[in-house]
């Protein structure tokens, strides 16, 4: 059964974009820019739901810093022994997973962590710029704000550590400085109730904060109303994909098959299953992190704050204060781990008092970082004529996803020979009932 075909009436080609993570909504956006129609695929029955839900909401422009580091691999014995809190080593010993973490481990190195962080910089720096174009055409209402940052540093050592990163940060442009914690608590006054150990603290006066779902939800409305061939097909499990003569013919789905002119797997985690099929090496490992979301309390910050020796990061979103943090390297469960929630939970009553209104459960939440070595995102062509992925961004996603969309929608133009420059969106027809038109069941009849 086909259930999606490309309409033979469109004068644009159909790209059909698996996942509907903040990658893959995105990812959409720019090639509907681009002059693309877009059929959006997902398992689930909304956008933004699985690891792009409720994360740590940084739009970490200047803090895009490379997760193998010297300082997390000379933690490794620690993480081992399961002494590190908020760290734990749930990966299981097969091929896959077992390469991945030699190529992780090369690049703990000084010199491949400061390579690689300059470059997820300039990811985070040119995402940055996209985001200002997005915000100035489009106006999305997701709870975004310059919100500023402070990290506790809390000994001498992790004063020190920051200083090479703070020099090369500042030949990028990113301003960064160590305050005392006199002047941390100056700056954000709900620091004067923090009950761990602070030697000083990182500022960063020009970080941004937004919520990734509201924004995913806003972007697939803009999409949808653009025009009735771009499509959301939610609902739509992906099981394999079927190939005839080195191109990609369709996504077979649970559902029925979606075919297309080309095809974008911006599946997250769950990418590597079909890297086979696709031709393309994709190393990435889930790294499983837990987040709670509260009201503001009576101390609420101003600022995003982020606690290293918790792993956890505070921030103001809307009228809400989320933590979120602690990574399970290689757990992939669905569910949320309870001790983790608690873990989190006494952070927030033992460190941060009077930040966030504990009543309620705080809507625990899991999410799984898709993490490659390098904590580089794949933005590549696949061994397929008309397939791409656009995956693999870590810890990072949020931030990296206006820059990595725009990457991708260069690489399908030039494979269609169309010019690399991305318009506004206009409506092509307008909707009879635009009000809403992510809420209708959108999906195509066979
Ligand atoms: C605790 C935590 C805090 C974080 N904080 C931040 C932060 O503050 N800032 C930041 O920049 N990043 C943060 N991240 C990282 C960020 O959330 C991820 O990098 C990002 O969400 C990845 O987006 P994605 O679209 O690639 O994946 P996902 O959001 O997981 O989307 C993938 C989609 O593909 C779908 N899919 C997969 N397989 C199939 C299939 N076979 N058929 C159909 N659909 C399929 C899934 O249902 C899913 O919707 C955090 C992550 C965690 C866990």
């Amino acid at each position: 059964m086909t259930l999606f075909q490309t309409q033979s009436h469109s004068q644009k080609p159909t790209v059909a974009v698996l996942g509907a993570g903040i990658v893959g909504v995105t990812s959409a956006l720019a090639l509907v820019e681009s002059g693309f129609h877009v059929v959006l695929v997902d398992q689930l029955d909304d956008v933004s739901q699985a690891t792009s839900k409720s994360n740590g909401a940084q739009l970490s422009y200047g803090y895009a810093d490379a997760m193998a580091a010297p300082g997390l691999i000379a933690m490794a014995g620690r993480i081992l022994l399961g002494q590190e809190a908020g760290l734990k080593f749930r990966l299981k010993p097969t091929p896959h997973n077992l390469s991945w973490l030699i190529s992780f481990l090369r690049e703990g190195t000084a010199n491949r962590f400061i390579a690689n962080t300059r470059s997820s910089l300039e990811i985070a720096l040119r995402s940055k710029a996209q985001m200002d174009i997005w915000q100035n055409r489009y106006h999305f209402d997701f709870d975004h704000q310059v919100s500023g940052k402070l990290q506790i540093l809390p000994d001498q050592a992790s004063i020190e550590g920051q200083k090479p990163l703070i020099d090369l940060k500042r030949t990028m442009g990113i301003r960064q400085s160590v305050l005392t914690p006199g002047e941390a608590v100056e700056v954000e006054p709900a620091l004067g109730c923090f009950g761990g150990e602070m030697a000083g603290a990182l500022y960063s006066p020009d970080e941004e904060v937004g919520d990734p779902q509201r924004f995913a939800r806003a972007a697939l409305d803009l999409i949808l109303t653009a025009s009735p061939n771009n499509r959301f097909l939610r609902s739509h499990e992906v099981t394999s994909v079927d190939v005839r003569n080195g191109a990609i013919r369709a996504l077979k789905t649970n559902r029925g098959d979606i075919e297309a002119d080309a095809f974008v797997f911006a599946a997250g985690q769950w990418s590597s299953r079909f890297a086979k099929q696709l031709g393309i090496r994709l190393s990435i490992v889930p790294v499983a992190g837990y987040s709670l979301t509260y009201r503001l309390g009576a101390n609420a910050p101003k600022h995003s704050v982020t606690d290293i020796k918790a792993k956890a990061v505070l921030c103001p979103l809307g009228d809400k204060l989320r933590i979120a943090g602690l990574a399970d390297i290689g757990y992939d469960a669905a569910s949320v781990a309870p001790a983790r929630i608690e873990q989190l939970r006494s952070v927030l009553t033992k460190r941060f008092p009077g930040l966030a209104a504990m009543d309620g459960d705080g809507e625990p939440w899991v999410g799984h970082r898709p993490v490659t070595p390098n904590s580089q995102p794949i933005v590549s062509k696949t061994a397929l004529l008309n397939g791409f992925v656009n995956c693999g961004h870590g810890t990072l996603g949020w931030t990296m996803a206006a820059a990595t969309a725009v990457e991708l929608a260069s690489k399908v133009c030039a494979q269609f020979g169309m010019a690399d420059s991305r318009q506004e969106i206009t409506s092509e027809v307008k909707p009879a009932n635009s009000a809403n038109p992510s809420g209708a069941d959108l999906v195509a009849s066979a």
